[in-house]
């Protein structure tokens, strides 16, 4: 077909073809691939190189990106890290101050032993990131929009003037929150897009995954080399159910950015201060609009007292207490003892992160069952 398909079909057909033309993808478990003869060692010799259900998720994945290259990869941070590990000595990397804990964990671990100059700053002020992209920044790690402060930045005038600094400076972007559905990085001036595919991608809390898209040869070539050489690449039963998360991964997404929605409303009816881009009270409203399809299915809110918040989470029956995002069902979890913990109580309060503030991930369920679950967790802990 000629025509040029929509996400949401090209989503659920894979382009495929396998010995016995299954219908779908099989698991290759074979660590190994014979060769046909010393003189011709066909695509495949080991799986921690390739393997052909791991070729066929990353070239589904990158129509579904729109990249050139993709790489599947065993978590989220197994990709933060191989794109990491192409900075030296010296080097130094412009990032966000609310950036996902593990990733503030990351380079941490790369500014104290790898001698890596690591600045952290509030990216939703331009002209204070800016500011500090210089000719010498070597890269620049955003993400957007943050949880759970819901913090977005200006991906396009980043980049823009990053490379403008320094043409080989490379923009990373971590695209977990938005995914491929709302947000195209790569179009924004990103060199490279990242995301967990442990959360929407696979969207079932069964595996933990990672992808990596861009559209250089170079960084794809030097991507490669690391995931071959550490192991890092995604193993062949975890690619065939990724295969088959992402399927579903419109039908998901689009019904729990709907109950966001729903209850993001609700809990501003309620006058409690809500965190979520789709809110027109968002002070960046009008600017995740203009980079973004979609809000997506996370949102926060603060309560004023971190006992209350506690006893709010304690009595919902409804919402899974767990951290992570993006799974079918309702999560709901309080950041500063769960996801965040690993951000310093000192460093947290600097970065002004409320600790009584409750995160919302909004599942697949009815959006009035959510509302009364909530509702009656605020009864019992006494709030409203
Ligand atoms: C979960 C997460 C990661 C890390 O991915 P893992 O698959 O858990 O290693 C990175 N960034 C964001 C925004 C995340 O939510």
């Amino acid at each position: 077909m000629t025509k040029k398909l929509s996400l949401e079909t090209e989503l659920v057909h894979v382009d495929d073809t396998n010995t016995h033309n299954a219908s779908i993808t099989p698991a290759y478990m074979s660590a190994t691939f014979k060769a046909k003869d010393l003189d011709e060692m066909g695509p495949y010799d080991y799986t921690r190189s390739g393997n052909p259900t791991r070729s066929a998720l990353q070239n589904h994945l990158s129509k579904i990106m729109k990249a050139k290259h993709v790489y599947a990869l065993n978590s989220g941070m197994a990709a933060l890290d191989v794109i990491v590990r192409s900075l030296n000595p010296g080097d130094e990397v412009v990032a966000g101050d609310d950036l996902y804990g593990g990733t503030d964990r990351l380079l941490t671990y790369i500014k104290t032993f790898n001698h890596i100059k690591v600045g952290h700053y509030d990216t939703t002020n331009l002209e204070l990131i800016t500011s500090k992209i210089t000719k010498d920044t070597k890269m620049v790690v955003l993400e957007s929009p943050t949880n759970p402060l819901i913090k977005i930045c200006d991906l396009k005038a980043i980049a823009d003037h990053a490379h403008k600094q320094n043409p080989n400076c490379v923009v990373v972007f971590d695209n977990t929150m938005m995914t491929p559905l709302f947000m195209s990085p790569l179009e924004l001036g990103a060199d490279i897009q990242y995301e967990s595919a442990t959360k929407y991608l696979n969207g079932h809390h069964d595996i933990m995954a990672g992808v990596i898209a861009t559209n250089s040869d170079e960084l794809a070539k030097k991507i490669f080399f690391v995931i071959n050489a550490t192991g890092a690449g995604i193993a062949p039963f975890d690619s065939w159910l990724l295969l088959r998360g992402l399927k579903t991964l419109a039908l998901r997404v689009e019904r729990q950015q709907e109950n966001a929605m729903k209850i993001a409303k609700w809990l501003e009816s309620q006058n409690i201060k809500v965190r979520y881009p789709g809110l027109e009270s968002h002070p960046q409203y009008e600017l995740h609009k203009k980079q973004c399809k979609g809000t997506g299915a996370v949102l926060s809110f603060e309560t004023g007292d971190v006992a209350v918040s506690k006893r709010i989470i304690a009595a919902c029956e409804l919402y899974s207490v767990t951290v992570s995002f993006g799974y079918v069902a309702s999560l709901i979890s309080l950041p500063c003892l769960m996801s965040h913990a690993s951000i310093s109580a000192e460093t947290r309060k600097e970065r002004e992160f409320p600790e009584d503030l409750i995160r919302l991930c909004a599942g697949i369920e009815s959006a009035d069952d959510l509302i009364e679950d909530l509702a009656q967790a605020f009864k019992v802990a006494g709030f409203r």
